[in-house]
């Protein structure tokens, strides 16, 4: 017998809400009866402008073609992220999508490479990369059978606009207005509706708390409860500003690092995105607004935002018949460009886990579970990046220089710098070229490389390295400049 229809309430339409809404429409529509409640008055967080890879995923569940949502959203292509003064002032790296050589069965590519610097046979390593070698060079391309892995910088409003006409092209309802008052069942404490400033009062079966950090339904209705991570990444304000193009984007978006925090600037066809993310311990807001508004190209078109953020974790992401996504569940600071693919990743574990009739608490555990080991992998990469860095020239860096690290970290930091060794475990979300990457970037030299490189002579070591050098060289030179093919790939749509 076919089950009741689930009546699906999404609080907040940024990103979150319109990206939840257009999947849940899509694959669930005729199973659902799905509304939005969002609020022009409070408006959405408008930045998250930069992604990662993962998103072709979620674009290709909805049927979604690239030169299409490329061209509604102002997008450009993301090779990587450039990480600059982050090892130390003047110096800088880039940690690009890419794949780094070529892998024998027992090692990687960087215990060649590294017996290839100390024989002096090797250049950067990311010149052993197409995805590095494109972005450094500023080109690129989408070819049949050899897609560099990329992602896109696009207009986050555009973005959520664009899917809001998704989603109501597959039914989903949205409707204006204020929440006022979440409405709970007397017993279970289960959310039975949400009131509106217009009176108007929508019940629904299950509720997905998208308002941003307000988290009105997962913490201000259910008091879930928050564990605080502020003590590994300080961080705790942004200051977001767009401003006018200047030149041709860069298919990678750039991490500049000052005295107490650190500086995006994302490239789109229109307008760059720019902003400071600090901690307040160390910087008033007009220090931070001085020193971003000093580093910045172009013409503002908007006045400097300031946002104030925690960063943690919600203690349960799915609680009760609540389930938060986005700003809701927990915010970790967008150096990585991590928060979009979280979204994405809450929305394909709800519809695996999604409830046929009644709520069933091991699935609950489950969404739980997942989402907490990916929230804290990805924090361990971010603070990676904090925690290995030679500056010593403000007390903001000698914490983070000093600090203690989750173990998992210290784990991962040991076996790299003694014997070059990387793993990836499970669904984790950062694979071995961007650990090697972002520790080789953030300057640790591994001590010592696995034995297996001995077993080549020298001369076949060499021919090996300049191999796959020349390789990715001759497929660069022939990839178009980043805007020529932008421009002429959003008109074939
Ligand atoms: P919001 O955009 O805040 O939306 C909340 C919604 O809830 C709005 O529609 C609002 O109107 C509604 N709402 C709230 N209260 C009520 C109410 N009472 N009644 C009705 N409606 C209500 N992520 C990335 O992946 N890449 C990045 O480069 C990146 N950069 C970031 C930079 C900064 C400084 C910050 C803070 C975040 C960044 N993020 C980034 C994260 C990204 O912005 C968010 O994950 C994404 O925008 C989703 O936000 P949201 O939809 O959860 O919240």
């Amino acid at each position: 017998m076919e089950a009741k229809k689930t009546r699906v309430v999404i609080a907040g339409g940024g990103t979150a809400g319109w990206m939840t809404a257009a999947a849940l429409s899509k694959l669930m529509g005729k199973r659902i009866d799905l509304v939005l409640v969002e609020s022009d008055q409070i408006g959405t967080v408008g930045v998250g402008e930069a992604t990662i890879p993962t998103l072709h995923i979620f674009h290709r569940l909805l049927g979604l073609k690239e030169p299409e949502v490329m061209a509604a959203t102002n997008a450009t292509f993301k090779l990587g992220i450039q990480f600059e003064n982050w090892r130390d002032k003047e110096q800088d790296y880039l940690h690009s999508f890419g794949f780094l050589g070529k892998d024998c069965w027992a090692c990687g590519f960087q215990h060649f490479w590294l017996k290839g610097k100390q024989k002096g046979m090797v250049s950067d390593i990311g010149d052993y990369c197409t995805e590095h070698l494109a972005g450094r060079a500023g080109r690129f391309a989408v070819l049949p059978n050899q897609d560099l892995n990329h992602a896109y910088h696009m207009d986050a409003t555009l973005y959520a606009g664009f899917l809001r006409r998704f989603a109501e092209g597959f039914g989903a309802r949205r409707i204006e207005g204020k929440i006022l008052e979440v409405e709970q069942a007397s017993d279970s404490g289960h959310i039975q509706a949400l009131k509106l400033d217009n009176g108007e009062r929508i019940e629904g079966d299950l509720f997905i708390d998208c308002t941003g950090f307000r988290a009105l339904l997962i913490e201000q209705t259910l008091n879930t409860g928050y564990d605080d991570w502020s003590h590994w990444l300080p961080c705790d304000r942004a200051i977001a500003v767009q401003t006018t193009s200047v030149g041709a984007p860069p298919p990678y978006t750039r991490s500049i690092a000052h005295a107490a925090g650190w500086q995006w600037r994302i490239p789109l066809q229109n307008r760059t995105g720019n902003g400071i993310v600090y901690c307040s311990k160390y910087w008033s807001e007009e220090e931070a607004k001085r020193v971003l508004t000093e580093n910045i190209e172009g013409e503002m078109l908007t006045q400097p935002r300031v946002i104030e953020f925690r960063t943690g974790t919600r203690r349960q992401h799915w609680n009760k018949n609540c389930v938060a996504i986005g700003l809701s569940s927990g915010f970790l600071e967008p150096l990585e460009s991590t928060s979009i693919h979280l979204i994405q990743r809450s929305i394909v574990r709800l519809l695996q886990l999604f409830p046929r009739e009644g709520l069933v608490a091991a699935d609950i555990e489950e969404f739980n579970t997942q989402t907490l080991e990916e929230m804290e992998n990805i924090r361990d990469f971010i603070v990676l990046h904090y925690k290995v860095t030679e500056r010593s020239d403000s007390p903001f860096w000698n914490h983070c220089r000093t600090m203690a690290v989750p173990a998992s970290l210290a784990h991962r930091i040991e076996m790299f710098s003694e014997a070059a060794k990387v793993y990836k475990h499970g669904n984790e979300l950062f694979g071995e070229s961007s650990w090697i990457q972002v520790m080789m970037g953030q300057g640790i030299l591994p001590k010592s490389y696995h034995p297996i490189v001995d077993m080549m002579e020298e001369s076949e070591l060499e021919g090996f390295l300049g191999n796959i050098k020349g390789q990715v060289t001759r497929k660069v030179e022939a990839f178009p400049p980043h805007l020529d093919f932008i421009r002429h790939y959003c008109q074939s749509r």
